[in-house]
C-alpha cells in the first residue's frame, strides 16, 4: 500500500478513535498502540483506567472497537496494514473504506466466523 493511502487510513482510524473516546469520555492516550483488549485487564492498566473511570463509561463493544483501531494503527506503523492477516492477500480498498479497522479479507473473515 502506498504511503499516501496509509496516511489516509491512519487519519480515518484516528478520527474514529477520537469519536469513540469523545462519546465515552475515555482518555485513550493512556493506552498505547501496542496494547490490545487483553491488556485492559492487566493490573496496572486496570488501576490506571479505573482512576479515569473509563470502565464505567465505555461499553464492551466500544472497548473491542478501540482495541481493533489501535491494532490497525499498529499495523500501519509496521507497514503491513491493508493485507489480510491470514492469507496475506491485499484487502480491497472498498472493504477498508467501509471498515478501516478490519485485518482480514472478506473470505478469511467469513471462514473465521464459520469456525465452531
Ligand atoms: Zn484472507
Amino acid at each position: 500500500m502506498k504511503s499516501e493511502q496509509l496516511a489516509h487510513y491512519r487519519l480515518v482510524l484516528e478520527e474514529q478513535l477520537a469519536h469513540l473516546t469523545e462519546a465515552t469520555g475515555a482518555h485513550e492516550s493512556v493506552i498505547d498502540e501496542s496494547h490490545t483488549t487483553k491488556d485492559f485487564v492487566g493490573a496496572d492498566r486496570a488501576a490506571e483506567l479505573e482512576t479515569l473511570e473509563v470502565d464505567a463509561s465505555i461499553t464492551a463493544s466500544e472497548h473491542r472497537l478501540a482495541a481493533k483501531i489501535h491494532y490497525a494503527l499498529g499495523r500501519i506503523s509496521k507497514g503491513i496494514y491493508g493485507f489480510c492477516e491470514t492469507c496475506g492477500e491485499a484487502i480491497p480498498t472498498a472493504r477498508l473504506d467501509a471498515k478501516p479497522s478490519v485485518s482480514l479479507c472478506l473470505k478469511c473473515q467469513e471462514a473465521h466466523e464459520l469456525e465452531p
